[in-house]
This record gives structure tokens, C-alpha cells and sequence, in this order.
């Protein structure tokens, strides 16, 4: 497995692959990382002849507010669990290769951006279609895999990727969690133990929402309620939104019907944690 820094290097390999009729899945991650991104990178194995991922922590899609610079990295732990399961190549740029000093052209979607985390990140899928568009012009993979866990993110991506007619398809992986029920995520090392207790809320709250439709609750309202009920039981959380869309629009929905996405994002201390259930 080689460790790459520029696109020139990237070009060349994937250049060599495709000469030689080689399929090539791509996996693009923000790095710290942990069996989540995994299931994606063992997902580009099972299905492709060489498997690119990135680790970019991409500043574009981080709010002037937010962590881009205590964002957890680890390229060394990366590199190696990327190896052992069997990736070809990491790219690993430095912002400047990605954004030159006259970088100008956005990636800009409407509708599907402006709900969710849209709300609450003006900037951020703006950050993540762009570097997701540039990286894909870079890596020119057959396939891409990204996470359920930000259900949000798969929906718009695959949208862009239909919209642009870009020849992609685009895979969803199920959220992997701790054996205790937390989404694992990158971010969960800003936790303290205290925190990390509270933070069950989440899955615990996507528990009562499966069980809540299971026995036959069609009203997307109720569902959403009682999910809020339930988090503010916890006193270290603080809910941003618990919302039921519609799983390819991301527009709000009374009916609880397939497609839907039920999401929410909660903020435990400082911590803004996500998690979700996707209903068809
Ligand atoms: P990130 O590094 O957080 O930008 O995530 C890179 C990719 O890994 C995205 O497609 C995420 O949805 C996916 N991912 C992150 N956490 C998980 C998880 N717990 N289960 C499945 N996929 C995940």
C-alpha cells in the first residue's frame, strides 16, 4: 500500500490500473480512523479490483465555529489499518494541493441542503460536494462508498452524482456500532466518561423510534415527539433537531412511509453527535 500526497500521484496509479482493465473503488474519509470507515474500505475490497481511500480533513466544510483544528488525526494508526485491510492507496493531501490560492468553483446544491444539518451548518455540504466532486475528477472510480451514519451526506451525494451525470455509482454502508449501541465516529474521543454514558441517549433514541413504528405508529409527529421526550430526559444533552423526512428529498414528512430518514443531531457538552434510522 503506498501513501500519496498529490493528485499527479494519484492520476498516475489509477492511470495504470485502468490501462490494465482494473476496477477501482474509492472510499473518501476524514482519517482518525475506526472500524466504520472499515465496513466502507472491506466494502471497496469485496467489490473492486483496487481500493483508493482519502484522508482529507477538508476545511471547507467545517464552520468558522466548528473543529477543523482539534479534528482527531492519526496517519500513521490510519495508514496501517488501512493496510491490513487491504487498501492500495491513501491520498493524503495537504489543503493547498486541494485549494489553490485562486480556488473558486463550488459544488452548490439546493433543497436537499437546507434541511437537517444543512440547517445548522450553513457551509457544510457546500465543503463536502466540492471536495466529494474534485475528489472523484481525481480518483475516477468505478465506485464510492460512504456511511448510513450521515444519511443526510449519502443522499445528497448520490443526488449530485445523478445530477452531474458523473458514472459513479454510489454505495451506502450501515452505520457500525459500539457494542453498547453508539455510533462510532471520530468525534466520540472528544467524550468524556461522563459524556460517553450520556451519549447513549442517541441510539437509545433510535431504539424507541424503530419500536415505536414496529408497533404501528404512522404519524411522523408522534414519532418525533416522543424521540425528543426521551433525549431531554438526559441532562447532558442538548437537542439540535430530531426530524422524520422523506429518505430521498430530506423534505419534512407527516406519514411515517418508506423512503424516510428519522434523524437527529445532539449535542452531549460540546459534542455533536448524529445518528439516525432510514426506514425503506
Ligand atoms: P468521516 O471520516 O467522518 O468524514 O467519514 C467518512 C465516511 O465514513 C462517511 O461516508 C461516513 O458516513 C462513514 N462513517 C463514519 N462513521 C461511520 C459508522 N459508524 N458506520 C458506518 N459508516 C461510517
Amino acid at each position: 500500500m503506498k501513501v500519496v500526497t498529490t493528485v499527479k500521484e494519484v492520476r498516475d496509479y489509477v492511470k495504470q490500473w485502468k490501462k490494465n482493465g482494473e476496477t477501482v473503488g474509492f472510499v473518501p474519509t476524514m482519517g482518525y480512523l475506526h472500524e466504520g470507515h472499515g465496513s466502507l474500505i472491506t466494502a471497496a475490497r469485496n467489490n473492486n479490483d483496487r481500493v483508493v481511500v482519502s484522508i482529507f480533513v477538508n476545511p471547507m466544510q467545517f464552520g468558522p465555529t466548528e473543529d477543523l483544528e482539534s479534528y482527531p488525526r492519526d496517519l500513521e494508526k490510519d495508514s496501517k489499518y488501512c493496510e491490513s485491510l487491504g487498501a492500495d492507496l491513501i491520498f493524503h493531501p495537504e489543503p493547498s494541493e486541494m485549494y489553490h490560492d485562486d480556488f473558486s468553483t463550488y459544488v452548490d446544491m439546493s433543497v436537499l441542503t437546507e434541511e437537517l444539518c444543512g440547517l445548522s451548518r450553513p457551509v457544510h455540504f457546500r465543503g463536502v460536494c466540492t471536495v466529494v466532486n474534485k475528489l472523484f475528477n481525481i480518483v475516477q472510480p468505478d465506485r464510492a462508498y460512504f456511511g448510513e451514519k450521515d444519511a443526510q451526506q449519502l443522499a445528497i451525494i448520490k443526488h449530485m452524482v445523478q445530477d452531474l451525470n458523473m458514472d459513479i455509482e454510489v454505495i451506502g454502508c450501515p452505520i457500525v456500532r459500539e457494542e453498547d449501541g453508539l455510533a462510532k465516529s471520530s468525534r466520540n474521543t472528544y467524550l468524556s466518561l461522563e459524556e460517553r454514558k450520556a451519549a447513549l441517549i442517541l441510539s437509545q433514541t433510535v431504539e424507541l423510534c424503530k419500536k415505536l413504528i414496529a408497533d404501528g405508529e404512522t404519524d411522523a409527529d408522534v414519532v418525533v415527539s416522543k424521540m425528543k421526550e426521551n433525549i431531554e430526559k438526559e441532562p447532558l444533552a442538548k437537542i439540535d433537531y430530531v426530524k422524520a423526512v422523506n429518505g430521498l428529498t430530506m423534505q419534512q414528512q407527516k406519514e411515517i412511509k418508506a423512503p424516510m430518514l428519522i434523524a437527529m443531531a445532539v449535542y452531549i457538552g460540546k459534542t455533536r453527535l448524529i445518528d439516525n434510522y432510514i426506514l425503506g
